[in-house]
């Protein structure tokens, strides 16, 4: 999965995602290929093909950190209408962005700030 996403281009930012082959990286490699969960295992999703998709470092993180955000936010038990919204959500984070913000402004808002001021931290470094 990961090996044929070199050179691809993320689904969410367009960005280009490198393979790193059997390397550890970090924050440091925002454009390195990663494999996630669509519906996260914090809500139930599975480990099926189905719900996996390669992603850019930096929009799986940035994505895990709004969703924590989230659940904070919901002392870590959402009630069902809440997680029903965000499995929406982040399956149309991932397949169709600009439906993303559309939709859920507020939660595309909170993602892509999370991306930037992350990817700036980046440039700093
Ligand atoms: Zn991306």
């Amino acid at each position: 999965m990961l090996s044929r996403a070199d050179g691809r281009k993320c689904p969410t930012c367009s960005g280009k995602m490198e393979h790193l082959s059997g390397q550890k990286f970090g924050h440091e490699r925002p454009n390195a290929a990663t494999i996630e969960h669509i519906n996260p295992r914090k809500l139930g999703g599975s480990n099926e093909t189905w719900n996996l998709i390669v992603r850019c470092n930096l929009c799986n993180r940035a994505s895990g950190h709004m969703m924590n955000e989230w659940l904070q936010r919901h002392k870590h038990n959402p009630p069902w209408n809440e997680k029903k919204r965000m499995i929406n959500y982040l399956w149309l984070e991932v397949h169709d962005t600009f439906t993303a913000q559309e939709l859920y402004p507020e939660l595309f808002a909170s993602f892509w700030d999370k991306r930037n001021s992350m990817s700036t931290q980046e440039v700093r470094v």
